[in-house]
């Protein structure tokens, strides 16, 4: 805070909280927020109701009641400071208040701050995304011979991998996005009542949450047998995938594990069916800094975790892609899904 003139940062419902104080919020219209100025005790202020939950902390715990004005006790508490940071998903409700109570001060976003640390994962954060990424491994090695696909609906098959993932170890499915045939070109597809057949790719993208952190893989199976595009579209996948993962180490700009992919895919005539950026941090939240892409020149260093996920989004016929995460090391990089990459054949 001193380096980058911040006097006080506000942190309310979103991942910096849990980061910083083991406490998860509920986002809610009753203000949580912790109240860290450069010197003295950080405040957390909560809801009466909420107190309970909040667990011991390097924090002076403050609840206030329904009848109280929570916006004017962080007012109060921070006098007049210059430069205020606040959390990136404090609700602008909150936000429009205090800025009325605290005319002329200077806002930013606390992730300017915040990102610096969470961005280089400790070890123990590292050995929780491995137990994630495990559990969504098994959840693959399973869904081979226990998911039925031809004749039933991406939403049931969603169904069957949620609970997969909850019996292979998660706390909790956060996502699970199931895309056959022409659906599959839309990367982030809702899964809804498509019917899967015989011939289909289906992309299959889902994590969960343990401890916190999450999960996120993404495998593109073939219902029976694939199409001769199909298979040479997967191949390519494949090896962009590998060549993702064969670039990071340290000192690697964020975005050469963009382009070297990229060419792969691009060099094959399919550049412009590549329609995303080529990673993403991953933690406290399933989508952070930093991100894999052109124009971000951030040197890897050891600890930072973040996926691999090239595809290729054919619009009317298919899609494919293949996400694996990943950690960078003082000499390489970890690799922490090991799940079958080639191209599997369900039923
Ligand atoms: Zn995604
Ligand atoms: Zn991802
Ligand atoms: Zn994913």
């Amino acid at each position: 805070m001193s380096e980058s003139e911040i006097d006080v940062v506000m942190l309310s419902a979103g991942s910096d909280l849990p980061y910083f104080t083991g406490y998860e919020a509920m986002a809610s219209e009753r203000l949580t927020m912790l109240v860290v100025k450069q010197k003295g005790d950080p405040m957390l202020l909560v809801p009466q109701l909420e107190a309970p939950r909040v667990g011991p902390g390097p924090f002076e715990m403050v609840a206030w009641s329904d009848t109280d004005d929570p916006i004017g006790v962080v007012a109060r508490t921070v006098g007049h400071p210059l430069r205020v940071a606040v959390g990136d998903h404090t609700w602008s409700a909150f936000l429009v208040a205090l800025q009325g109570q605290l005319p002329g001060v200077e806002w930013g976003i606390a992730s300017e701050l915040t990102k610096k640390l969470r961005v280089k994962k400790d070890p123990e954060e590292i050995a929780t995304l491995r137990t994630a990424a495990e559990g969504v491994d098994r959840v693959l090695s399973r869904a081979r011979s226990e998911v039925r696909f031809a004749g039933r609906s991406e939403r049931q098959v969603a169904r069957d991998f949620a609970l997969l993932i909850v019996e292979e170890g998660h706390d909790v499915a956060s996502f699970t996005i199931i895309g056959s045939g022409p659906n599959g070109a839309s990367p982030h597809h809702e899964p809804g009542l498509r019917v899967i057949r015989e011939g289909d790719l289906v992309v299959c993208d889902f994590g969960g949450r343990v401890g916190g952190y999450f999960s996120d893989v993404t495998r593109t199976f073939s219902v029976g047998e694939p199409g001769k595009e199909e298979i040479e579209v997967h191949a390519l996948v494949e090896e962009a995938n590998r060549v993702g993962r064969s670039v990071v180490g340290p000192g690697v700009p964020c975005q050469e594990v963009d382009r070297w992919p990229r060419s792969v895919i691009a060099s094959a005539g399919y550049g412009r069916f590549f329609i995303h950026r080529t990673g993403h941090g991953i933690g406290l939240e399933v989508h952070e800094h930093p991100y894999m892409v052109e124009g971000n020149n951030l040197l890897l260093q050891p600890g930072m975790a973040f996926s691999v996920e090239p595809g290729i989004y054919l619009p009317g016929r298919f899609g494919v892609r293949i996400e694996d995460i990943v950690v960078c090391t003082a000499t390489g990089v970890d690799v922490l899904n090991h799940a079958d990459r080639g191209l599997v054949i369900v039923a």
